[in-house]
């Protein structure tokens, strides 16, 4: 039989065979780094997402209606993070980050600004 230790500790267990801690307080220990990994996840990504948005503002803010792909990937544009993608049939692809966000224009080098439309409250 295989002899296991605690997760965190590494002190041998006793007891339970499936047993993965030797104490409540190494258990909270384990699941609170766990909650720390996923709450730096969810902040860098919060964080990617607000870069974006504030690079499409910025783009607004100064009168553009458009941005080229290129452009925006100097500005550090994070494509693939975005808060909601809005697929209509053979349209466009809007791309959004919060409020605002990128059309896919035909030339797949351009992208229009746009805002959304406001959801109705629920
Ligand atoms: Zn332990």
């Amino acid at each position: 039989m295989k002899k296991s230790n605690c997760k965190v500790c590494k002190e041998p267990l006793i007891g339970r065979i499936d047993k993965k801690f030797c104490s409540d307080a190494c258990r909270c220990s384990f699941f609170n780094k766990l909650n720390v990994k996923e709450r730096n996840e969810f902040r860098r990504i919060n964080r990617i997402l607000k870069q974006n948005r504030k690079i499409l503002k910025r783009l607004m803010d100064s009168g553009r209606v458009r941005a080229s792909l290129e452009e925006l990937e100097i500005m550090g544009f994070a494509f693939g993070f975005a808060t909601e993608v809005v697929v209509a049939n053979e349209g466009p692809i809007k791309y959004f980050c919060y409020d605002i966000g990128l059309k896919t224009e035909a030339d797949a080098a351009h992208f229009a600004l746009v805002h959304k439309q406001q959801m109705p409250q629920s």
